[in-house]
């Protein structure tokens, strides 16, 4: 099973990824993961995609293309994978349906529709360890200890392009191309939509749900 989640940054993608994840047994891709760890780790890809991360802006198609087709090559993803933050705009996935050999197209779309006070509230809330990339907000899923990670106790941060100006940024690039791609995949009967200023649980289930009807249709 390879699947795609869709949706503007604060929709739930990571999150959802990481649960989902653990529950179908597929492994979660992330482009911005990728590059955030180039960029901490200071290759020459991380400082090529540093400035335009900082400013809200995609990294050129050509860049990200090719890290995140090296990505799906390992052998940890050959039996699926879920992909977050991949394609952003239709020349992605154009190179993705072009790249990926015949049985291992993507299967299933997965759209989080959110609206943009929800995306605000999340982004700005949002803090992320800085080492091993658990997620948390301040309201909504706050460490047990003040600023401290509750899985492996080092510090969190919050993500440079999660301060106010550069969300506004966000949201506008990715509402640019969204609708572009949405109906890429709706004509290849591959989207659904699901509500996700729901409760994450809620959302998860549900997604969890279309990946078992993808799986045995019989079963529903
Ligand atoms: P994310 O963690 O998905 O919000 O991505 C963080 C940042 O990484 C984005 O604002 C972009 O600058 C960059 N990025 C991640 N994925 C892509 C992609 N598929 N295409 C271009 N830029 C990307």
């Amino acid at each position: 099973m390879r699947l795609v989640l869709l949706g503007p940054p604060g929709a739930g993608k990571g999150t959802q990824s990481k649960n989902l994840a653990k529950r179908v047994a597929l492994v979660h891709i992330s482009t911005g993961d990728i590059l955030r760890q180039n960029v901490a780790n200071q290759t020459k890809l991380g400082m090529e995609a540093k400035d335009y991360m900082n400013k809200g802006e995609l990294v050129p198609d050509g860049l990200v293309s090719q890290m995140l087709l090296d990505r799906i090559k390992h052998p940890d993803a050959k039996n699926g994978y879920i992909l977050d933050g991949y394609p952003r705009n239709v020349s992605q996935a154009e190179t993705l349906d072009k790249e990926l050999p015949g049985k291992e197209k993507i299967n299933l779309v997965v759209y989080l529709e959110t609206s943009e006070a929800v995306i605000i509230q999340r982004l700005s809330g949002r803090r992320v360890c800085s080492k091993c990339g658990a997620l948390f907000h301040m309201q909504n899923m706050p460490p047990k200890k003040e600023n401290t990670c509750d899985a492996c106790g080092e510090a969190l941060y919050q993500r440079p392009d999660d301060k106010e100006a550069t969300i506004k940024n966000r949201i506008q690039v990715y509402n640019k191309e969204a609708q572009e791609l949405i109906g890429y995949y709706s004509k290849q009967n591959k989207l659904h939509r699901i509500n996700a200023d729901l409760d994450a649980g809620v959302v998860l289930n549900k997604i969890v749900q279309l990946v078992e009807e993808y799986n045995d249709p019989a079963k529903v």
